[in-house]
């Protein structure tokens, strides 16, 4: 069973889904700003409500709103909007990283030696028993790290996560600034985590095949998952480096999004990146992006596997086909978008439902 924070569903209810998106974010402090709290929580349901109802008429069922604690979370007011959009809504337990994660949980880690096991109690409580006192339950874990190096900070909150999901067995998806990718996995499997129970996310926020190979390598997701965040990286690039990883056999890999924050808290969202995570509407993907990826070779039912049997398999614990090893299906996409032998868009190739 997969935990929304409205019910727990089975893995055939999942359906097509957004694997990273945002209700609403507010970074750590944000309500200090008395000038200005931003919309209201009715305006944050609201538009919640109206941007699932069209990713309901595009035919997605679920969706992953992967907000730490620490960045505004507010799992009533996503349960309020699952309710009434009559949709799968999951929610994470974490923190954000050093940089803008809330300085109360760096100065616990820091002051009491046992903060970490009490962070991992906590993480398991919210997947297990409920969030404080709603009884609405995490679905996923979210840790995340920045630049280079990874700080002590990280490596404590990676140790609770590591931790929890272990001892729930729930999955886990990370922020990364299309860095330290490799170094997230292998420190959490180090710590009992299986590979393909972790999303290295925002992966696509740098167009390096070989660091894309490497995290593929180890049996991770590789999160292609901010589509539409143009001012990190053109969607160009992000569609030439994910049509080359399913030519390397990482398509079970591949988790796509957008990484779009539907509404600020606080001040609204400056600058052009801000305003771009605002307006970047949830069929992105499937309206602009998956043409492209159909130009490339790619079929219908390919994209449609990486939007419905990767979530799928991601928040099931079954393992993908792992890019770089000889299992039968790899053959398959590699013809499949190989450049002579393309198929025109539209044409569904034959072997498109192999795997
Ligand atoms: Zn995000």
């Amino acid at each position: 069973m997969i935990q929304t924070v409205t019910k727990a569903i089975t893995p055939a209810e999942l359906g097509r889904t957004l694997m990273h998106e945002h209700l609403v974010i507010g970074f750590p402090g944000w309500e200090s700003d008395t000038l200005e709290h931003g919309p209201t929580r009715r305006d944050i349901v609201a538009r919640g409500v109206d941007r699932i109802e069209e990713m309901k008429s595009a035919g997605f069922r679920s969706m992953l709103d992967p907000c730490p604690s620490d960045l505004g979370r507010d799992v009533e007011l996503m349960a309020e909007v699952a309710t009434r959009a009559n949709f799968n809504l999951v929610c994470a337990t974490g923190l954000y990283h050093h940089e803008l994660g809330a300085p109360y949980w760096k100065v616990k880690l820091e002051l009491y030696p046992d903060a970490s096991d009490r962070l991992a109690e906590m993480m398991i409580r919210e997947l297990t028993v409920g969030i404080g006192e709603t009884g609405i339950r995490a679905g996923v874990i979210k840790l995340a790290t920045a630049q280079a190096p990874m700080t002590d900070y990280e490596r404590k909150v990676f140790a609770a996560g590591a931790k929890a999901s272990v001892a729930t067995g729930a999955p886990i998806t990370t922020h990364t600034d299309a860095v330290l990718g490799p170094e997230q996995v292998a420190l959490l499997t180090a710590l009992g985590v299986p590979a393909h129970q972790i999303i290295v996310g925002h992966s696509c926020g740098c167009a390096d095949h070989d660091y894309h190979m490497t995290i593929a390598r180890t049996g991770a997701y590789i999160g292609f998952d901010r589509f539409g965040l143009e001012m990190v990286i053109p969607d160009d690039s992000r569609v030439e480096s994910l049509l080359r990883l399913v030519r390397a056999g990482a398509r079970e890999q591949l988790i796509v999004s957008h990484d779009a924050s539907w509404c600020f808290r606080g001040q609204p969202a400056a600058g052009e990146v801000m305003d771009m995570l605002g307006n970047i509407g949830p069929l992105h993907f499937t309206r602009n992006i998956a043409p492209r990826l159909r130009d490339g070779g790619m079929t219908e039912a390919e994209i449609d596997s990486i939007l419905i049997d990767n979530p799928r398999r991601y928040f099931t614990g079954e393992p993908p086909h792992i890019a770089g090893q000889g299992i039968a299906g790899q053959g398959v996409t590699g013809q499949g978008i190989s450049g002579q032998a393309r198929a025109p868009a539209g044409h569904h190739h034959p072997a498109a439902s192999s795997t």
